[in-house]
């Protein structure tokens, strides 16, 4: 059993380093909130007074943070976090943030003898919990093999999908789709509600029929129709629309950076963005389902 040191224990980190407690893991937590780091004590985990004596002696540092400017802030500029790690350490970045910085960070790594792999992850908060997680691991073979068993903790699917920043290439594309589709199919349930149909009926049609999608299957948009989801508790927990706005945004400067056509990831973008605008960035991002309903 490794000694694993977890930093950010948010709506996806919390559960994940549940589960790392549940497989017998000795894991050392921190996160600015009180509150967060509690519930994984209450299971087993230790609470660390800081982020650096979270990671002071860990085999392996496992990070769940917003954004790119967290984890650089983390681990290399503010904290220096890596020049507090025995050599040898592995760190594992489970959040969605840009490919760049994730190599920049990598690099940054090797300066004191750490492996720095990036290791976003899909499934939303219920995959965390239930820890089927799907990673996508960007990273040197050698670093993804000692990674595996401890994601396998976390998570179902394991994907190696290349060297450092592949695996946040991947999760931009992937979430770029996510936040088209859910765009779409808030916008179709929308058309159907406003025109008369039972949104339960609706779904059931669409979902054996050729709009079928993971949005609609798993995460259906509109109040009442699944239980389980955060349409049905008011849009609480789940994956904040501000968080989508950034996803969407790493896909256009990924785009840009590569010259790619991206249309409808730019309009889908958009639309969350002013949606966040009006005041409902910590929302859920499937309360797209309400801009549509109420313009
Ligand atoms: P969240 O905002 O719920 O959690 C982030 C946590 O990081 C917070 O608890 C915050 O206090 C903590 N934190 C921030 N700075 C810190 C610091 N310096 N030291 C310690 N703790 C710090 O976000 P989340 O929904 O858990 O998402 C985390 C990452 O996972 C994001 O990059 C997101 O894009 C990605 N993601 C989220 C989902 C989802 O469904 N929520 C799914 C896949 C990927």
């Amino acid at each position: 059993m490794a000694k694993v040191g977890f930093i950010g224990l948010g709506n996806m980190g919390g559960p994940m380093a549940v589960n790392l407690v549940k497989a017998g893991h000795e894991v050392r937590v921190f996160d600015l909130s009180a509150d967060a780091m509690a519930k994984v004590v209450e299971v087993g985990g230790q609470a660390a007074g800081s982020a650096e004596s979270a990671v002071v002696g860990a085999e392996v540092v496992v990070s769940m943070l917003p954004a790119g400017v967290h984890v650089e802030g983390l681990f290399v500029s503010r904290d220096k976090l890596f020049s507090k790690m025995t050599p040898g350490t592995l760190v594992i970045d489970s959040s969605t943030i840009d490919a760049a910085t994730a190599q920049q960070v990598a690099a940054k790594a090797t300066e004191f003898g750490v492996t720095f792999i990036d290791a976003p992850v899909s499934g939303g908060t219920a995959g965390a919990a239930a820890g089927t997680l799907t990673f996508i691991v960007g990273g040197p073979e050698e670093a993804f093999n000692r990674a595996k068993p401890l994601l396998e903790c976390m998570g179902k699917n394991i994907f190696h999908a290349g060297d450092v920043g592949a695996g946040q290439i991947a999760k931009v594309c992937n979430n770029m789709m996510l936040g088209i589709l859910m765009a779409g199919t808030a916008e179709a349930l929308n058309l159907g509600i406003k025109n008369g149909l039972d949104p339960k009926v609706l779904s059931d049609i669409m979902l054996k029929s050729s709009g079928r999608n993971w949005a609609l299957e798993l995460y259906n948009p509109v109040p009442g129709v699944m239980e389980n989801v955060p349409a049905s508790r008011d849009y609480q927990g789940g994956f904040m629309v501000d968080l989508m706005v950034k996803d969407l945004g790493l896909a256009l400067e990924t785009s840009i950076k590569s010259q790619s056509s991206t249309p409808m990831g730019s309009l889908a973008r958009n639309l969350f963005s002013l949606h966040a605008k009006q005041g409902q960035g910590k929302l859920d991002f499937s309360s797209i389902y309400q801009f549509f309903k109420q313009s």
